[in-house]
């Protein structure tokens, strides 16, 4: 027979996937000795197997459930349902990680007319106060009678007795309350409130089981990449009471500060309260330095333990306790949250303090999270006061102020005059991309956490709010309303992108540097890893930035991205839209200055570390002009008619841009692209390293969307032909290296083909992935959803590489690469760079380096050390 139910005692903190993050930790700290009151976890295997079992507890599950509650009246000396001495319990969810958005604790179970009856004889008021505690919660949670109506007849009760606070009811009136959420409870449900203990419990733990699959613990459960299949496990705990005397009471407490990092514990009480009182804000909670003066010994005590789990756990912890008649019980302990600040300082301190070593800092401290600290953050004071008008997906880290602007021109008229604006768009397209870089922010009414402006944010590292909630743009008016209240463009909001808030009005911002603890834990990071870190950064602006990061050279310089300026796109336009190679050449003629003066700007911003340019793979429909007023400008430039020119753009026109005529099937239909990319690279090579002799890195030109020996063989002929001829007539020499992308599945099926010409492999993992699965980037967040509610995919394969199948190619490639051109340079450009857990991957498939955007840089810095410890360990 399998084992579902453990008691406190046999559980530990290994067991954290079978018995969840609380049930685990109640059981190491009942085997430290420390003060917990007794019960028993039933596990996540038991929730996997209620879903299997058409959400039913199966006869076994039971029959285990009676033995273990027959162990807890042996421990306790109390019996469930009894009259003269009951045991009460709470019901607690707990997965591995702890998940807001799951079943709120029910306290107090086992509750029932009979068994008052006998209670109330000893304390009539606390007695009749738990009793209608536990109704309110049990009906909420496991009948789902909303919590406002015990609240309406709570203030009614007070109203009627001319009273302000809870604590001034007496017995009877809790009795009188306890008959009304009785007669409420049956009212909304059309049936009678239980009475048997028994029903009460299996009821709580079947809504703790059923809560895994609620909306908002699904959204959480994507939002943090935790997988459906880990379950939730139930904790049945019998209940000491917080609510007994004035000298009782509950708290929370942190071992250092969670704000600040600070070494000093933190935290609240309230005495004569129960439960989640202290979060609940229905009386202030007192800080918990003045325990001392109030319970002197169980302040000292509570000190002592506090400090034992920190160093038990190596890691800051967040303790809930409780005290009945002056003695001390703990109810959870967990690794404490905190603020990236929090978390760096929290790290150092322990190994200067000689509690953890350099590798259990790293591992501690949450790859994720740091990214806000690149990006200017709300003033915590401030934020306080703040209103929150709406909310949307956090897209892209980072706080915002400024005024509303609903146009890009708008944005650049504004800030020309010197204001911070805000840019507000239905959603974003390639010709938002200037407006949305000199913006402080995004907003926009649609578009997930994959869409245009959440992709371009991040990579700019501009704060980004995707899919806001109830706004609604009136471009004409000039105005856009939030949840049906009219606003005005110049009017002030503030984006939380880390969060996804909106706030009304302007928040005080501070900025962000990488000094101090940051640094020390990156240089600790840079010792570590095995992992080089790239960055993707196409303009000059960009590497400087990812320098500053310190990434160690640039894997991808996107080449298009060069063009979205405003002047150049006319250039880039008119180079497109050529209808002969004459003309082409001569667009092109205007290009190349411009473009090897930027990379001549990013040689030296990189200092000597390698760059890797991309040559041009622009899906056309990019570039190509769409208002009437901008196709007219074109063609008086192009000397064309207007008639022509939309012919030519009808004629570009294609049903499937993303698999259409890009990449270097440019460079086939057009040579003279590819010619005049080479020149403008070697020759700023060759001038950056002809004034600075220092810098050892050599060109890497990179072929996008291969799919075909020959047509490597094709491009790189070319691009042979002119680097050679740039460098005889600059008299310099040198092994430049010439790769290509892995970004269609046919490449990596034909891997040790193409490695046979290629220096290098980059896996473009965006396309592989788009192209893998058979859908778009910027299409799948109308269809993931359903997929993740079937449980058909687990998250977005965007954000975190599906390993199994594109994961699968990659290793392929690797292999078959590597077997033909042994020293082969092999990373990765796509946004998976950047996401910790596809670095993992990308670790222990052997890869050399990574290339994520700039603002991820110490993100994939801090994550492939930890992937180097990890894989070390096995
Ligand atoms: P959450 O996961 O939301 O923190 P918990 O299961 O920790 O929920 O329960 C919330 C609070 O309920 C605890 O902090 C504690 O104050 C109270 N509580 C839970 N179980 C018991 C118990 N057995 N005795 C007394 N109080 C309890
Ligand atoms: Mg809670
Ligand atoms: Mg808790």
């Amino acid at each position: 027979m399998k084992k579902f139910v453990y008691m406190f005692s046999e559980v530990d903190k290994t067991m954290r996937n079978l018995a969840g993050g609380k049930g685990a930790n109640l059981g190491q700290m009942t085997k430290l000795g420390l003060p917990i009151p007794p019960g028993f976890t039933i596990t996540t295997e038991a929730c996997n197997y209620f879903y299997e079992n058409k959400q039913k507890l199966s006869k076994e599950m039971i029959a285990q459930i009676e033995e273990s509650l027959i162990n807890l009246e042996a421990l306790t000396g109390k019996k469930f349902g009894d009259v003269s001495n009951p045991l009460l319990v709470s019901v607690r969810s707990g997965a591995r990680t702890s998940m807001p958005g799951m079943m709120d604790t029910i306290l107090n179970l086992g509750l029932n007319d009979k068994v008052i009856s006998g209670m109330a004889k000893k304390d009539a008021r606390f007695s009749y106060d738990s009793y209608r505690r536990f109704i309110q919660m049990y009906s909420d949670v496991v009948a789902g009678v909303s919590k406002a109506k015990f609240e309406k007849i709570i203030s009614a009760m007070k109203a009627e007795k001319g009273i302000s606070s809870d604590t001034e009811f007496d017995s009877k009136d809790f009795q009188e309350m306890v008959t009304k959420f009785k007669e409420l409870y049956q009212e909304d449900t059309g049936k009678k409130f239980p009475t048997d203990p028994k029903e009460q419990l299996y009821g709580a733990i079947n809504a703790v089981f059923e809560s895994w699959e609620n909306p908002r613990a699904q959204y959480y459960r994507q939002m943090n990449g935790i997988s459906a299949k880990w379950g939730t496990a139930v904790n049945v705990q019998s209940m000491v009471y917080g609510n007994l005397s004035e000298t009782s009471g509950t708290g929370v407490a942190f071992t250092r500060n969670p704000s600040s990092g600070e070494n000093k514990i933190y935290g609240e009480y309230l005495i004569n309260a129960q439960g989640e009182d202290v979060v609940a804000g229905v009386r202030t909670p007192s800080p918990i330095e003045s325990l001392k003066d109030v319970l002197p010994e169980v302040y000292e005590q509570f000190v002592t333990v506090a400090k034992k789990l920190e160093v038990h756990y190596k890691n800051m912890q967040d303790i809930e306790f409780t005290i009945e008649n002056g003695k001390l019980y703990l109810l959870q302990t967990r690794n404490g949250k905190r603020t990236a600040t929090a978390a760096l300082k929290v790290a150092v301190d322990m190994v200067a303090e000689g509690l953890i070593t350099k590798e259990e800092a790293i591992m501690q401290i949450d790859p994720q999270q740091i990214t806000a600290l690149l990006h200017p953050q709300f003033d915590v004071f401030a934020l306080r006061k703040a209103n929150q008008i709406s909310e949307g997906l956090p897209a892209s880290p980072g706080a915002a102020c400024g005024q509303v602007v609903l146009s890009v021109e708008k944005a650049v008229e504004w800030t020309n005059a010197g204001k911070k604006v805000i840019l507000v768009r239905l959603e974003t397209s390639p010709e938002d991309i200037e407006g949305m870089h000199i913006s402080e922010g995004v907003l926009t009414v649609r578009g997930g956490m994959t869409s245009h402006a959440a992709v371009v944010a991040r990579g700019m590292g501009k704060c980004c709010v995707s899919s806001c909630k109830g706004l609604v743009l009136n471009e004409a008016a000039k105005t856009f309303s939030v949840n049906g209240k009219v606003r005005k463009e110049g009017d002030f909001i503030s984006l939380d992108g880390a969060t996804g808030a909106v706030y009304e009005g302007a928040i005080q911002t501070n900025p962000a540097t990488i000094s101090g603890d940051f640094k020390t834990v990156m240089e600790w990071s840079d010792e570590i890893k095995r992992l080089n870190i790239r960055a993707n950064a196409d303009t000059p602006k960009d590497a400087r930035q990812a320098y500053e990061f310190g990434a160690k050279g640039i894997g991808l310089c996107r080449t298009e991205h060069m063009f979205f300026d405003e002047e150049r796109i006319k250039a880039m336009r008119e180079m497109i839209l050529s209808d002969t190679t004459r003309k082409r050449v001569k667009a092109l003629d205007k290009l190349l200055p411009m473009q090897q003066s930027d990379f001549e700007s990013i040689y030296l911003s990189m200092k000597g570390f390698p760059v890797t340019v991309r040559y041009l793979d622009p899906p056309l429909h990019e570039f190509l002009p769409k208002e009437k007023e901008d196709i007219k400008i074109l063609a008086k430039e192009m000397r064309m008619s207007v008639k022509k020119l939309i012919e030519r753009i009808d004629a570009l026109h294609e049903f499937n841009p993303m698999m259409g005529h890009r990449g270097c099937r440019l460079a086939v239909s057009y040579p003279e692209l590819a010619e005049m990319q080479t020149t403008a690279l070697m020759q700023a090579w060759c001038n950056v390293h002809t004034k600075h002799p220092e810098y050892t890195d050599v060109p890497e030109i990179m072929i996008p969307l291969v799919g075909e020996l020959k047509e490597l063989q094709f491009v790189k002929a070319i691009v042979v032909k002119t680097a050679n001829s740039v460098l005889r007539k600059n008299h310099m020499k040198v092994d430049y290296k010439i790769g290509t992308m892995i970004e269609i599945p046919r490449a990596a099926l034909l891997a040790d083909e193409l490695a046979t010409e290629a220096d290098f492999f980059s896996f473009g993992t965006n396309d592989l992935t788009q192209m893998t699965f058979g859908f778009s980037r910027d299409d799948a967040s109308t269809f993931l959803p359903d997929y993740y509610s079937h449980r058909i995919y687990e998250f977005n394969p965007f954000a975190t590489i599906d390993q199994q199948g594109v994961g699968k190619l990659v290793q392929m490639a690797v292999k078959a690469g590597r077997e033909t051109n042994k020293d082969i340079h092999l990373g990765i450009c796509g946004e998976h760079g950047g996401d910790p857990e596809s670095i993992d991957f990308f670790e222990r498939t052997g890869l050399d380096y990574v290339s994520c955007s700039p603002f991820r840089v110490p993100v994939a810095r801090l994550a492939a050390a930890q992937a180097t410890i990890k894989n070390r360990e096995k």
